[in-house]
């Protein structure tokens, strides 16, 4: 029978319960990314679906973590769902005979934020704010476009001939 972690607020095997075939532990942990800062905020716990199994002095741990985010977009501003999902988290951690719990939540958060894009983008091609009038181009072109040509860059392009 599947086990229930000790605290929701960390990954953690209990490695003395443990099957000695193996386990799947699988569930939703409390909040332990917990990011909220102005263009990242995760939302919700980590899913993880891990394979875990003691083989000597290791405990070896391999499968699905994710964790829900808003992102802003560096294009357009605009927030946005962002699942960050680790299709094949593998870790190993050292045990010995009187290890009881082993914790994966640093390992687990880590990983988690590396998958985070600089650079956020909302959608493949989104078309960002126009650099006039502010207006979000995905919604529609503003009246800027229909000038040909930017008239600063024209500028700049002038002074670079001579
Ligand atoms: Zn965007
Ligand atoms: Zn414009």
């Amino acid at each position: 029978m599947p086990h229930k972690l000790p605290d929701e607020s960390h990954l953690v095997v209990d490695v003395t319960r443990l099957d000695r075939e193996g386990e799947t532990l699988e569930g939703v942990t409390g909040e332990i990314v917990a990011l909220d800062e102005r263009f990242v905020k995760s939302v919700g716990g980590v899913e993880y679906s891990l394979f875990a199994q003691a083989l000597g002095s290791e405990l070896l741990v391999r499968g699905r973590v994710s964790q829900r985010f808003e992102l802003v977009c560096s294009r357009c501003n605009e927030v946005f769902e962002h699942e960050a999902v680790i299709p094949d988290f593998t870790t190993s951690v050292e045990i010995d005979e009187n290890t009881q719990f082993a914790d994966l939540t640093d390992e687990v958060r880590e990983s988690i934020i590396l998958t985070l894009p600089a650079y956020p983008v909302c959608r493949e091609g989104c078309k960002g704010l126009c650099a006039r009038c502010g207006k979000n181009l995905n919604e529609g072109p503003c009246g800027c476009a229909e000038e040909s040509g930017d008239s600063r860059w024209g500028a700049l392009d002038a002074l670079n001939l001579k």
